[in-house]
């Protein structure tokens, strides 16, 4: 069969790599580069991960990567999970939850007890969810309907009431909550169940990969089997006649990027024509891996309110004592995440999550320096004022980790989004009730039988193990119909 992806997130990407090793496949991304939210950046000796940081659900990495017959990445495990600060704290969290209960028993009293019983619940889930994270939810099936009603307290109740039932602390509330953000929305809209993501960057063996996130990428592209991938061509338009997709539309941004991954010679195939800017792709089976799987079956863009700014930073600091993964809580969370409802500007005292892969791994960085990137949740659709956002963060962050000689510097926010990915939002359809399993976009279309579907505005959501489940759902799906 002949297949075309579209977008070469880690979504399509992952989609390519499993289909390629029973059909012929091309990919096709707007960019001239492939990853999309998850590519890298280099600036002068310093390496960043533009989008993910975070390696959780390693068991969803190892899946994957078995399914596609590749070898795991080289892991390394870090010795504290997260730091987390506000003007009152500098708090230290492990990947272990002896020394966790202790921290939570330190930030109110009966702490430790609260915790073990909120981090068994939330790994009770998490055993749950992994049961069906390769389902089509569309089938009813019984187990999933019986996991429903047994959890209907944490699917009806949202994370902020549930944080508060159990934590009276600040601090304590800030840490199981902020989740919540990196699913896509405020706590209060994101159902509790989601809690089950917590042990996995909280406490449990805490990994990243050596080398960064992006070498998820690689070892996609290292184990396709040719693959053509098209760049600076985006998608315009598919002609769908009699339920099904009969060609595809795209034009050439600037100039053609065209690879061949692991290929015996370098031809284009019969099914891609070009003329002049237009190309067109006559395939057997489309896979959408963007925002327009959202717009398809939706009809509208959902509800995917959070966008972000970016900073990417090269340091020269003395000071030893930096951490991995690190959050900066505000004063009042509640009014920041507020904004973001409301799609309002946010307090001038903000909260926001900063990365320091150096501290892991030296290659990020030059002998001795440091590669940080920080991200600030915003309301997507706001203009900021982008020289005094990033001033506030450069003396925020002076105040948390002390002085440091600033050597590079480069900024990403909304607008870079819209120009890169054709949307605003950073993380896409958020995971909402009523944007979750059987109510998210499904991984194939139901009226056009050749049309599939990848990537964080499906199912089972927003963030790369996920993403790379979805390409694992279409692959089960695709083989199924068509072998
Ligand atoms: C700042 C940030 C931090 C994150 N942190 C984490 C984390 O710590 N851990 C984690 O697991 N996840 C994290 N995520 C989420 C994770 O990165 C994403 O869920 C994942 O990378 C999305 O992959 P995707 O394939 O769905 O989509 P995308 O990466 O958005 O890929 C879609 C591709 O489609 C292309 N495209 C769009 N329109 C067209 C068109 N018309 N024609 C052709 N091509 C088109 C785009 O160029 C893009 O390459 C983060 C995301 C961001 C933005």
């Amino acid at each position: 069969m002949r297949v075309l992806v579209i977008g070469a997130g880690i979504g399509g990407l992952a989609a390519a790599a499993l289909l390629s090793k029973r059909h012929q496949v091309v990919v096709i991304d707007k960019n001239d580069s492939w990853g999309g939210r998850a590519r890298e950046l280099y600036l002068d000796g310093y390496r960043f991960d533009r989008g993910p940081s975070w390696y959780i659900m390693p068991k969803l990495y190892n899946n994957f990567f078995r399914k596609l017959g590749a070898e795991d990445l080289t892991l390394i495990p870090l010795k504290k999970s997260l730091r987390v600060y506000s003007s009152k704290h500098k708090i230290d969290l492990y990947p272990n939850d002896t020394l966790n209960r202790e921290v939570f028993e330190i930030l109110e009293q009966g702490g430790a007890q609260k915790y073990d019983r909120f981090m068994h619940r939330s790994k009770e889930l998490y055993d749950l969810a992994y049961r069906f994270i390769y389902e089509d939810y569309a089938k009813l099936n019984p187990d999933i309907l019986s996991l429903v009603f047994k959890n209907f307290d944490v699917l009806l109740k949202n994370t902020d009431d549930y944080v508060n039932s159990v934590f009276r602390s600040t601090m304590a509330r800030n840490i199981m909550k902020f989740h919540s953000v990196f699913l896509g929305d405020v706590p209060w809209r994101i159902p509790a169940f989601y809690s089950l993501l917590i042990p996995s960057y909280l406490s449990e063996n805490v990994l990243y990969p050596k080398g960064g996130m992006y070498r998820i990428v690689d070892n996609i592209i290292r184990n396709m089997n040719n693959v053509i991938f098209l760049g600076n061509v985006k998608a315009e338009s598919l002609n769908i006649q009699n339920g099904l997709v009969k060609n595809l539309i795209a034009t050439i941004n600037s100039e053609i990027q065209v690879k061949f991954i692991n290929a015996q010679n370098s031809n284009l195939p019969e099914w891609i024509s070009i003329q002049g800017n237009q190309i067109r792709v006559d395939a057997d089976i489309y896979i959408i891996n963007h925002r327009k799987n959202i717009l398809m079956q939706n009809g509208s863009e959902g509800r995917a309110p959070i966008g972000v700014f970016l900073m990417y930073l090269g340091i020269d600091t003395d000071n030893p004592d930096l951490e991995h993964h690190n959050l900066y809580f505000s004063g009042d969370t509640e009014a920041h995440y507020r904004a973001i409802d409301r799609s309002t500007h946010i307090p001038e005292d903000f909260c926001f999550y900063f990365h320091i892969p150096s501290v892991t791994d030296p290659s990020a960085a030059p002998r001795g320096k440091h590669s940080i990137m920080t991200l600030v949740p915003l309301p997507k659709n706001i203009r900021i004022d982008r020289a005094k956002m990033e001033r506030k963060i450069l003396d925020k962050l002076e105040e948390l980790i002390g002085d440091f000689r600033l050597e590079q510097k480069k900024v990403l926010d909304m607008e870079d989004f819209e120009n890169d990915y054709l949307d605003r939002s950073a993380f896409g359809l958020s995971h909402i009730l009523s944007q979750s399993a059987m109510f998210r976009p499904k991984n194939y279309d139901t009226k056009v039988k050749n049309l599939f579907y990848v990537g964080q505005n499906t199912n089972p959501g927003i963030g790369v193990p996920l993403v790379l489940s979805s390409a694992i759902i279409v692959d089960n799906i695709i083989r199924e119909r068509y072998g």
